[in-house]
Parts: C-alpha cells; sequence; structure tokens
C-alpha cells in the first residue's frame, strides 16, 4: 500500500475509535486537594472509551488572574466539577449558567456542591448544596416520609457530616438510566456522608440515598447520596461522594464511585447510559475498590 492510503486507513480507524464525548474537568481551588482526584476521575472517565478529558485549573485562591479563568465550557458535551473555591468572574458564571440551560452536561461532584452559595443558578442546577452559610434561607433539606421525599424547612444549617466511614448506598429510582441494573443496595467504601443538604430542591429525582447514623455522628436520616435533574436543555448528576484527605482517595477508588461517575456524566452528556454494569460493582455485603490512577 502507498502511504497515501496507510494513512487514510489509519484515519477512519481512528475516526471509529474516537470518544464520543468531550469533558472537561473543572478545579483550581478546592478544601479537598484536587491534584489528587482530579487524575483519578480523568482516568476512569476515560477507561469507559466514551470521553476525551481535558482539564481547566484555575488561578489559586486570592489571585487577581481567576478574574480572567475563562474555561470554554461550549466546546464540551459535559463539565465536571471539582471546584469549591471564589466566585469566578459574571462572565464565566454567565457563560456556564448559557452553556448548561443551552443543553451541555453538568456533573457536580462532592465538595463542589459547597461552591457558590450566593449564586442562584447554580444552586438551582445542584439542587441540592452544603456549607458557605447555607441555611434554611437556601431552602429546604429533602427528608424520605413513607417512600417520598419532603421538603423540611427547619431552621439550621446547611451541610455537615459525621465520622468516615463505609456505609449502605440505597437505590430510589432503579428506573432511571444512571442507576438500571445497578443492585438495590450496595456498600460504599469509607467516605464522608454528606447530610442535611438544603437547596431549592425543585424537580430533583433522588437516585441513590445512605442512612446517616446517629452513632458516626449523623442525622439519623436517609440522606440523598446521588441526585440528577434538568436546568433548561442541559442535565445535571449530583454525587455527593468522593471525598478525598490528601493522596488517601479511598473514596474514590470505591467501584461504586466510579461506576456512578461514569454512567452519571454519560447520562449528563447525552441522555443515555450504554454502559454495561460491571462484575467487580461492589454488594450489599461487601465494599469493591480498584487501584489508584498512577
Ligand atoms: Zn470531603
Amino acid at each position: 500500500m502507498k502511504p497515501v492510503f496507510v494513512l487514510i486507513a489509519l484515519t477512519s480507524m481512528l475516526t471509529t475509535y474516537a470518544a464520543q464525548f468531550k469533558a472537561l474537568i473543572v478545579d483550581g481551588q478546592n478544601n479537598h486537594d484536587y491534584r489528587y482526584i482530579t487524575p483519578h476521575m480523568k482516568k476512569v472517565l476515560e477507561e469507559t472509551g466514551l470521553f476525551t478529558v481535558d482539564v481547566a485549573t484555575s488561578p489559586a485562591a486570592k489571585s487577581p488572574d481567576l478574574k480572567s479563568y475563562r474555561p470554554k465550557f461550549e466546546d464540551y458535551n459535559v463539565v465536571i466539577s471539582n471546584y469549591n473555591g471564589e466566585s469566578w468572574s459574571d462572565e464565566t458564571k454567565a457563560a456556564f449558567e448559557k452553556y448548561v440551560r443551552d443543553g451541555g452536561g453538568f456533573v457536580c461532584v462532592h465538595a463542589a456542591d459547597n461552591s457558590f452559595p450566593e449564586w442562584p443558578a447554580y444552586n438551582e442546577m445542584i439542587g441540592l448544596g452544603g456549607w458557605g452559610g447555607r441555611n434554611e434561607k437556601s431552602g429546604p433539606m429533602l427528608r424520605l416520609r413513607d417512600g417520598k421525599w419532603e421538603p423540611d424547612t427547619t431552621p439550621k444549617a446547611g451541610g455537615h457530616h459525621g465520622r468516615q466511614h463505609p456505609f449502605l448506598m440505597t437505590t430510589r429510582a432503579p428506573e432511571h438510566p444512571i442507576m438500571q441494573g445497578l443492585p438495590a443496595k450496595w456498600m460504599h467504601a469509607k467516605d464522608e456522608l454528606y447530610d442535611s443538604l438544603r437547596g431549592p430542591a425543585k424537580d430533583i429525582t433522588i437516585l441513590a440515598s445512605a442512612k446517616s447514623a446517629k452513632e458516626t455522628g449523623g442525622t439519623g436520616e436517609d440522606e440523598p447520596m446521588l441526585f440528577a435533574r434538568s436546568f433548561g436543555k442541559g442535565r445535571v448528576f449530583h454525587t455527593a461522594l468522593g471525598h478525598n484527605g490528601g493522596p488517601d482517595i479511598t473514596a474514590q477508588q470505591c467501584v461504586g464511585f466510579i461506576v456512578t461517575l461514569q454512567r452519571g456524566t454519560e447520562w449528563a452528556a447525552s441522555g443515555k447510559v450504554t454502559q454495561k454494569v460491571p462484575a467487580d460493582f461492589p454488594t450489599e455485603e461487601a465494599v469493591s475498590m480498584r487501584s489508584a490512577a498512577k
């Protein structure tokens, strides 16, 4: 074969195997060390073969350069936030809001739901958030009563967690594309179990919850852990899971975290989930872990 034909053949192969979706992870400020979790999330998303993943790291806290931080959200199918820091510029916030409203996907991971307490559209997107001064003025908590998630307007701070421990996740929306085929209950690896999150909480599908036990410093309530909602034409997947303490990323090495992140990101990008549930998914009895990114 002449070189030109080899080149054409190679190009068509690459086209065939090119990832379907472009994903962007935003990070740069977080009370968690994002340098350990961003590469891990990039790796597990790329392992699906569905995504190419870029990273847009913001300037550090208190840098005047944050004003010019303006990721090109509109170039991507899905944006994953690993950002919990200072407010972005009005222009960047408006661009992000327009991106999601126009049909872009958004995945909010763990402390990203602590961000932007003063940004109404962001709170609407994430549904529920914590810390940052959030309280009853931010909206209700959601409480499971007789099988339904009811708003609870009791005055108290939004966002808290007890001691870290492995905990049982309960699927609440088995028919949702993200949850189809996952077990009804599965053990999540040691993590912070966020409780008392508050927000506009409108039109949220609670995909899975976990009982926040009083013995570990929790509320004694079922707390929403994975949720999904729309914002304009866009889709938002929110996982409250995924704490890390520096290089200890145990919670994100949980196969349950990995698989729900992979599936939630595909759903946010496209509205569908084509991935099969892997054989190493955790069970009701046992946590299942994968090794960290190299
Ligand atoms: Zn955390």
